[in-house]
């Protein structure tokens, strides 16, 4: 790939609300390996692939956030590592690292880890996070409709004998996996893997209503305090997460609770989703077009617009999960980027 045009250095990004921006999170496809429930329908309108950025589009948008004070990138999708050539785009951005970038890291359905685990850790990402609602076979299979648990738990060892360190992600589905959130966070400590847990979010229709499957994590919590030691960690990392330690280990627990409790006040991130728009909240439809304004106008053009995106951040998202509802937003999350 050809390196960034130079352009003056702009101004570093600050929202209305006084938020610094400086996590990225980029969804190089919408498509995926794996349907899982809460995340797609099992048919699935992909995205023409003429209307997605080129990986070197995502290159040079991405460099310019960097410019900006970006110093953490997160590739995402639908599944990043079905992108044809993604890896020379973890490369090129792994040239970043120590140059403004503090840090590259993926968020993987751990389908195709093992074939990319080497190359991860090679262009400098040094942590993962790895999606698995399930060990069991039969369950992992229903819940992404088709998935091989195996070769996941493959991709993770590969991965972890690469030298990565390994974050579990598993949303938390009543009647799917409720009973295995115990059992998986005894296994991460054991393999020496974080866990963070997720309530499933109102984002794109899919096949069946989500409210059936919403399991507040504030039960789970309730249920996890009688057979674990946890240990509260007072931190802000910007995120959604809240972080409790499992006494006596390194093992952090986290809690993606959007729906239970809200953590948009120390927001610090954006998203660039697959067809090149840029959203301010997962959970709002207001977007600027980064993709028309690169096409039109070069990166001078995408400055531009992503100062004016700042004034579209929202205070807060507005997730509600009830029964028959419509989902908050249209887009589904592999678009955006989870
Ligand atoms: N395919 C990759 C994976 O599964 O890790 C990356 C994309 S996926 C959209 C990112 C994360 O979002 C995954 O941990 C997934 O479980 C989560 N996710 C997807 N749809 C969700 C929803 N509606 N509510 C909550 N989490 C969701
Ligand atoms: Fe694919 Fe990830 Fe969505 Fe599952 S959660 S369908 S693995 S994008």
């Amino acid at each position: 790939m050809a390196s960034a045009v130079p352009a003056p250095l702009p101004e570093k990004l600050v929202d209305r609300h006084g938020r610094a921006i400086t996590y990225l999170r980029i969804s190089v496809t919408d498509r995926c390996d794996l349907r899982c429930r809460y995340c797609m329908a099992e048919q699935m309108t992909f995205m023409p692939r003429q209307a997605l950025l080129d990986l070197q589009e995502i290159a040079l948008i991405a460099e310019r956030f960097i410019a900006r004070g970006v110093r953490k990138i997160r590739l995402t999708g639908g599944e990043p590592l079905v992108r044809r050539d993604v890896m020379e785009l973890v490369a090129r951005l792994g040239h970043s690292l120590g140059q403004g970038l503090d840090e590259l890291t993926l968020t993987t359905n751990g389908t195709r880890l093992a074939e990319h685990a080497g190359a991860l850790f090679d262009a400098g990402v040094r942590r993962l996070n790895v999606s698995m609602d399930s060990r069991d076979p039969e369950r992992f299979r229903h819940i992404t409709r088709h998935g091989d648990v195996a070769q996941v738990l493959g991709g993770i060892d590969a991965a972890a004998a690469a030298g990565l360190a390994i974050k579990i992600n598993m949303v938390a589905l009543k009647g799917l996996n409720e009973q295995e959130i115990a059992p998986m966070l005894a296994w991460c400590v054991e393999q020496g893997h974080d866990l963070t847990l997720i309530e499933t979010m109102p984002l794109g229709l899919v096949d069946e209503d989500r409210a059936d499957r919403f399991l507040p994590l504030t039960e789970v919590m309730d249920d996890l305090r009688t057979r674990f030691d946890l240990q509260f960690e007072d931190r802000s990392t910007g995120g959604p997460a809240r972080y409790w330690r499992v006494a006596g280990t390194n093992i952090r627990l986290g809690l993606i609770s959007p729906l239970t409790g809200n953590f948009c006040a120390s927001c610090n991130r954006v998203r660039l989703s697959t067809d090149g728009k840029l959203h301010m909240c997962l959970g709002h439809d207001d977007s600027v077009d980064l993709k028309a304004a690169f096409r039109n106008g070069g990166l001078a053009e995408v400055d531009a617009r992503i100062s004016q995106a700042l004034d579209l951040k929202p205070a807060a998202h507005d997730f509600r999960i009830e029964r028959g509802a419509a989902p908050a937003v249209a887009r589904h999350m592999s678009v955006t980027g989870g």
